[in-house]
């Protein structure tokens, strides 16, 4: 299936792919210019971050990319998938009524369970000529989770309300509000570039605010208290001494003390 909409993006659906960022990034080395969306049922080799997996099966999940090809700068680049993760922690709240939170940078939690996972790779040949590719994985039907990620993963249908029936959730209609919500919050981002205008928002959503964090650096690890995210999308977080880090997405992980969130 392949699509048009009024927003402004192309869309190529496919029932299996390896991994719907690995797609986007062949797309756009054949040459396909901004605003693809890949979408897929489900993905044989999802992927998360340094490596990791992102656990894909069929049945009513959201595995999507989006490729992009910014006129800002490249250090904007980063500052993308928390423009992304906002929209759709925005979205799950406004079309589900759940109470879906941000875990900066890149993850949305609901009841503290990872329900979202995003995963933006930048593809640059120079500081001039580069892409960026922004994929979305959304739990959206799954009933069940592996052993090893019991305690930790949830999906919209496990945490959605009583009274919505427990009938299946329609994950295209929900793509599609994403991408809406996404369209406005990318248009405010690119005014400066940066997250002057929707930090409030971001912050407001941030379940790490105020909470006690340990930061997984590679470099070393250390707790504090997360205060929030600045106009560049990075975290601060005060240091037990009274010190202030601001820690920037690239590697690091943040869980709070005594578990995931
Ligand atoms: P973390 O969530 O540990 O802070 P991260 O944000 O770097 O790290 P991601 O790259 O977003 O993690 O996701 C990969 C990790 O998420 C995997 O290592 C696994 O623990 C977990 N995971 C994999 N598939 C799913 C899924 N469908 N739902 C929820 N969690 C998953």
């Amino acid at each position: 299936m392949t699509g048009n909409n009024k927003m402004g993006y192309s869309m190529l659906y496919f029932d299996e792919i390896d991994s719907t960022n690995e797609e986007a990034k062949r797309q756009a080395d054949n040459g396909v210019a901004d605003r693809l969306l890949i979408v897929a049922g489900h993905q044989t080799k999802g992927k998360g971050r340094r490596g990791r997996n992102w656990e894909s099966p069929a049945g009513g999940n959201i595995f999507m990319s989006l490729l992009l090809r910014p006129d800002f700068a490249i250090e904007s680049a980063s500052m993308v998938t928390l423009v992304m993760a906002l929209s759709v922690a925005q979205t799950i709240r406004e079309v589900m009524q759940l109470p879906a939170f941000i875990k900066w940078p890149n993850d949305i939690v609901i009841e503290k369970k990872k329900v979202v996972g995003i995963l933006t790779e930048l593809h640059m040949k120079d500081a001039c000529n580069w892409y960026l590719i922004c994929g979305v994985g959304i739990n959206v039907n799954q009933k069940e989770f592996p052993e090893e990620l019991s305690q930790t993963a949830t999906s919209l249908w496990l945490e959605q309300r009583e009274d919505a029936g427990g009938s299946d959730i329609d994950s295209d209609r929900l793509t599609h509000k994403v991408m809406e919500r996404f369209e406005e919050n990318y248009a405010l981002f690119g005014k400066r570039a940066d997250m002057s205008d929707l930090m409030r928002a971001y912050n407001e959503l941030l379940v790490n605010k105020d909470a006690a964090v340990k930061v997984l650096d590679p470099k070393g690890e250390f707790e504090g208290t997360a205060l929030g995210i600045n106009k560049l999308g990075e975290l601060l977080v005060q240091k037990q001494d009274g010190s202030m880090e601001n820690i920037y997405a690239g590697e690091v992980s943040v869980r709070g003390i005594y578990g995931y969130v």
